[in-house]
This record gives structure tokens, sequence and C-alpha cells, in this order.
């Protein structure tokens, strides 16, 4: 073995670039935040061929003087910490000194700028080597410049995806710190043609430059000591969770709890597979969270996490409840349950369910013969079987039977479809359009049939016959937001498993008797054991013996 050396500062950097600079949005994210930690209140990014050929980030912040310039570029350089119990305190979005660093190990930088009452000044980084600074014409504030990202890291290159793909996280970068940081102007220019000018404004108006003037208006407000928060109606609901964010102080990050909370609020308002459209700003005192815990420091740590989460996730509850949005789920009352009772009573299982309840007596009917099941809540079925009972998640177990029909069907490329009358036209965001570009053989290939409609649009012009009673722009959008990285499930399986979702019967929703003995009668090739296509269960048993202990018997 080789005697243990301490790795020389090139080497360093080419690895700390590795976990700061994944792709060029991560180049525009660091050097957004430096502009920012500079006090600037006008910035302007440029990005060409998805960031690969040029970065540019031009801001009219504090500056660098000119022999700061060189040390800007040295790791672990940095003037927003001096000693570790700074730490505690960060308020910057910067600390570690390695982004320009990192930056400068894998491309080819110019930083040009000028602090107040002295001369402008520029250095210039290429894969880790730094010229001399050289006096040169700027105006107050920095521009940093960065070309030919990862050229000398061919690994890293070819792990980008295309230029368009490229882009839309450059634009997912700039949009983040366009909400998080609404009294700031920000311009982004995309292959030299300006995008986005969005001067300062109001929040709400800068989450409606992105994500829709209708989802803007529809917000509900809710504030309280420590966080602000922006809720879309349940009928925004998305099935990726892009549009649930979250800030904290100004920083956007990710984090499982918070996800928790908000979905917690939202819940039996949204279906199973979807997310809210949600925004929550956090302020929290330095101290109750750490920062230092990713070098991207997307994700942190709260020092009282659970606590955090009850109080979101109960206030945001509040609000929703308040806001009068929710299908309330609610126990029928009696007097109600016999009045439907009187409207079903002639026909099928719903009747008998009220039957069973008001009365307490009755048995319920025969649905099909040999078997007893109802319907309660118009959510489960609840079925009499050998050695106990079975309770069925109606939804789930339909989804499960059209999945498993679908797959037969793809497998023998005979999935019906449904051609439209009216092809609906769609727009598409860059985003969904590189999507689309990517998977519309796909989409082809079990009945979604896609028309290039002007420039920014496509034309829906038939669907799966399943779904044929779906918004068709909906459900286009839909699969074209599906994650396409998840472990374990192609693409394939989570667009069969999205479209068998769509066309179950909806939890709630009140089925007939002959509804009923049919869905048992497709479900009867399954194993019941089996999960529904989001992975849930479809059923669960109480067997004799289970109650028996259960009473006491
Ligand atoms: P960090 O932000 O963690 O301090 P960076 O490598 O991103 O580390 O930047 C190093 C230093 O360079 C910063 O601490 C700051 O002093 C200076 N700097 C970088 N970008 C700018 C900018 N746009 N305006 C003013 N100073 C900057
Ligand atoms: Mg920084």
């Amino acid at each position: 073995m080789a005697p243990i050396r301490i790795l020389p500062p090139d080497v360093v950097n080419k690895i700390a670039a590795g976990e700061v600079v994944e792709r060029p949005a991560s180049v525009v994210k660091e050097l957004v935040e430096n502009a920012l930690d500079a006090g600037a209140t006008e910035i302007r990014v440029d990005a060409e061929d998805g960031g690969r050929r040029l970065i540019r980030v031009t801001d009219n912040g504090s500056g660098i003087a000119p022999e700061d310039l060189p040390l800007a570029f040295a790791s672990h350089a940095t003037s927003k910490l001096s000693a570790a119990e700074d730490l505690w305190r960060i308020s910057t979005f910067g600390f570690r000194g390695e982004a320009l660093a990192s930056v400068g190990a894998v491309a080819r930088v110019r930083l040009v700028s000028r602090s107040e009452g002295r001369d402008g000044a520029e250095i210039v980084v290429e894969y880790g080597a730094a010229s001399p600074v050289r006096p040169a014409a700027a105006a107050p504030g920095t521009v940093v410049e960065v070309r030919n990202l990862f050229h000398n890291v061919p690994v890293r290159r070819r792990f980008l995806r295309s230029a368009e793909v490229e882009t839309e996280h450059v634009v997912e970068a700039f949009w983040r710190f366009a909400v998080a940081r609404p009294e700031v102007r920000f311009e982004l220019f995309l292959e030299g043609e300006r995008r986005y000018c969005l001067a300062p404004a109001e929040r709400r108006s800068r989450i409606g430059v992105f994500f829709g003037e209708e989802v803007a208006g529809s917000l509900l407000e809710i504030s309280r000591e420590d966080f602000h928060a922006y809720l879309a109606p349940p009928q925004h609901s998305r099935v990726n969770a892009k549009g649930l964010c979250f800030f904290l102080n100004g920083r956007f990050i990710r984090d499982r709890v918070l996800m928790r909370a908000v979905n917690e609020a939202y819940r039996e308002m949204i279906p199973h597979g979807r997310y809210p459209v949600a925004f929550l700003f956090l302020s929290l005192p330095p101290e109750e969270v750490d920062v230092n815990v990713h070098p991207t420091k997307i994700e942190v740590r709260f020092r009282s996490v659970w606590k955090l989460h009850d109080r979101i996730a109960a206030a945001l509850r509040g609000r929703l409840l308040g806001g009068d949005l929710a299908p309330r789920v609610e126990p029928p009352s009696r007097e109600a349950a016999v009045a439907r009772g009187a409207v079903a009573a002639a026909g099928g299982a719903s009747g008998a369910v009220v039957e069973f309840f008001s009365s307490g007596g009755g048995a319920p009917p025969l649905v099909s013969a040999g078997r007893r099941v109802f319907q309660v809540h118009d959510r489960y079925l609840v079925e009499e079987v050998e050695d106990g009972l079975r309770i069925i998640d109606q939804h789930a177990l339909h989804e499960r039977v059209m999945l498993e029909d679908l797959r037969r069907q793809y497998a023998n490329a005979s999935i019906p479809r449904q051609r439209l009358l009216m092809p609906a036209v769609v727009e598409l965001d860059g985003r969904r359009r590189a999507r689309l570009d990517e998977c519309r053989e796909l989409l082809e290939s079990f009945g979604i049939e896609v028309e290039d409609y002007g420039r920014d649009a496509v034309a829906v012009r038939a669907v799966p016959a399943l779904v044929a009673e779906s918004d068709p722009a909906a459900l286009l959008t839909d699969l074209l937001d599906l994650e396409k990285e998840e472990p374990g499930q192609s693409m394939l399986d989570r667009a069969l498993g999205f479209l068998a979702c769509r066309a179950a019967v909806k939890f709630g929703r009140r089925l007939s008797g002959e509804e009923i003995a049919r869905l048992l009668e497709d479900a009867s090739a399954l194993d019941f054991s089996s999960a529904c296509a989001h992975g849930r269960p479809t059923a669960v048993k109480l067997t004799l013996d289970d109650l028996e202990r259960y009473f006491r018997r």
C-alpha cells in the first residue's frame, strides 16, 4: 500500500465540487446565494445551452475588494464565518467557503467586481488555476461568469441531461429565489433571450408567475409567529410534490417531516397519490436549526421537529377547514342515514347498510350468490368470509383489478382507446414539453395520442377508453408530471398505475349492489392480500378468533 498523504488542494476542490456542483443549476444556486449574501437588490441570471456553455450571475451587491479576489476562490475561505460558535447563528446562505473554489475547479470562471470606494478588478480561474488580479472596468457589484462547466470532468458531463432538462433545472433554481425573495428584482435570460423580468412585488404575485394566476388568486394565507403559509385549495392538487414548497429563513429546503405536516393538514381532501400546492415560509431563530448537515444545505435539522410538525399541521388544517373547502367527512347522522335508507331501500346493498345500522338487527342481504357484503360510508365493503370478516377498500381493490387488466391489455398491445370528438388543447411549460418529447412513444403505446399545436401547446386526440370520462388535459399533464426516477419502477409501471387509479371507483362513491357484485367477481382471480397500484393494502381481515379475543369470550 502507498503511504498516507494529504491530498493536494486541486484534488480536494474537485471532490468538494462533486458534492456542491451536481449540475449547472447548482452553480446558479450558489452564485445567486452569494449575490443575496452580498446584499444585492438586483440580480440577473444568464444561461446558455442549459448552463453548459455559460452561466452568468450579475449583482449590484457589496462587491469584493481587489486584494480579496484570490481568496474568494480559495477553499474554506469565507467572509461570513470566523469561529465555530458562529455556526449556530448563521444568517447568510453561504458560510463554508466552498462554492467558488469548487466551481473554479471544474470550469473556466471569470469574476469581475467593484466594491465601494475601490476600483474594479477581475480574476480568471481555469480548472483550478488562478490568473493574477487585473484592473477591469466594472459597475458596482459583482459579475461571475462560468463557462465550459465540467469540461475537465467527462464523467460529470456525461451524466448531464439534455439542454432542455438542464434548463428546466436552472429555471427551478431561479423561481425558488424569486419566490423566496420577492423584494429583490430578478431577471432570467436563456440563450440570450429575456424570459423573466421580475420587479419587486408581493409574494403572491411572484407565485402567480410560476404557478399560474388561478392558483395564486386562490391561495389562503395563514400567519403564526414563526411561519407564514399560502395554501391552494385541494382541487389544485398535483401528482407530484413540486408545488409543495418549504422555505426556511429565505432558503428553499426539503424536509420530510414538514411534508408530512402539510399532507396531514390536507388529509381526506386530496386523493391518495396526489399532493397539495402549498408554500410554507418558516422564520426560526438560527439556533433552532442546524443548516450544516448537507453540502448544498437543502436539508436541515430542526431542534424540535415534531413539535413544529404538530403546530403546523394543526394550524394549516384549521385554516383549510375554516376556508370551507373540504368535502368534510363526518359519520352520517342517524336521521340522514334513515332518510338515505328510504331512498336506497329499493335496491341493493346501500339500502341494506342503512337498514343494518339503523335497526341494529337485520341481516344484510346477499348481494351475490353465497356472499354477504355491504358498503359502509361509501368507502369500504364489509364481507362475511368463512372464518371471520373482511374489510375491503373499494378504491384500492378496483384499482388493483384495473391494473391487472391494463397490464394484460398492454402486453397484447390492445388497450382500447377512445378518439376524442373535440381534441383537447393543452398548454405545456418547458418542463412538461421536454417530458413529452421523452415519453411520447410510451404514451401512444397505451392510447394517448398527442399532436403538436403551435409552439407551446399540444392537442390530445385520443385517450385510453378506460379513462375516457376524465379531463384529457389534466390526464396528460398529470402523466407528464409523474416522477420518472422512482427506484424499482419503470415509467410504464407508474403510468399504468396512474391510469388504473384514475379509472377506479372513487373512495366515497356509493355503489349499487350490482356494482359491488361485479367488483368482487372481477377481483375473484386476485389474491386479496395483494396491494393496489400505490402499494397500499386492498383489504384487511378479522378472524372469528380475533373477535373472540377482543370480546374476551
Ligand atoms: P461562502 O458563500 O460559503 O462564503 P463562496 O465560495 O460562495 O463561499 O464565496 C467565498 C467568498 O467570496 C464569500 O464569503 C464572499 O466574501 C465572496 N463573494 C462571493 N461571491 C460574492 C458576490 N457576488 N458579492 C460579494 N462577495 C462575494
Ligand atoms: Mg457562497
